[in-house]
């Protein structure tokens, strides 16, 4: 069995946790803990073949440290959590992202945007739009809407990321 390692990048609050934990053990678990940082295994299958996810959630963006830099090298694919709720979230993707493409030193790296809190209508101050924009800014990077609350798209996302690394896989 294949396993694969993914990492849930974005800035504190955004949803990560409740995005892995709502993947991986299928609740919604809201005790926010921005400190906790914690690695989950599900196995999935995907287009019939087994994988064995590894999943780390991943905790303060604020510094680069050495750890960081660790486990985006041994990255495969990465999701690139903002909240729709939350500008200056979807602004701090943008020096991840380029973190990340440099660690990997790759153009080609796998990995989803995921404009997490869909179903926080009221609260919204990020369109749709806004996030398909930024998905064409980065080569058309796979986005999607999710809501962790509503489990509303999370199994696609990981789905997207784990077809991503097998093309990614094949072309090298
Ligand atoms: P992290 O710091 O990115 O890991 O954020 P958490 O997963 O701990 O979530 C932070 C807060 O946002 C928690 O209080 C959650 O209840 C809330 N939250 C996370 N995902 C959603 C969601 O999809 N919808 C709503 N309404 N709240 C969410
Ligand atoms: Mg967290």
């Amino acid at each position: 069995m294949r396993d694969y390692k993914l990492v849930v990048l974005g800035a504190g609050g955004v949803g990560k946790s409740c995005l892995t934990v709502q993947f991986v053990q299928g609740v919604y678990m809201d005790t926010y803990d921005p400190t906790i940082e914690d690695s989950y295994r599900k196995t999935m299958e995907v287009d019939s073949k087994m994988f064995d996810l590894e999943i780390l959630d991943t905790a303060g963006v604020a510094q680069f440290t050495a750890m960081r830099e660790l486990y985006i090298k041994s990255g495969m694919g990465f999701l690139l959590v903002y909240s729709v709720t939350d500008r200056q979230s979807l602004e701090e993707l943008i020096e991840l992202r380029e973190q990340v493409l440099r660690i990997k030193d790759s153009s080609k790296v796998p990995m989803v945007l995921v404009g997490n809190k869909a179903d926080l209508l009221e609260e919204r101050v990020i369109s749709v739009e806004e996030g398909i924009s930024m998905s064409s800014q980065w080569g058309k990077v796979p986005f999607y809407e999710t809501s962790a609350l509503l489990r509303s798209n999370v199994d696609e996302v990981f789905v997207d990321l784990v077809r991503q690394i097998i093309r990614n896989e094949m072309e090298n």
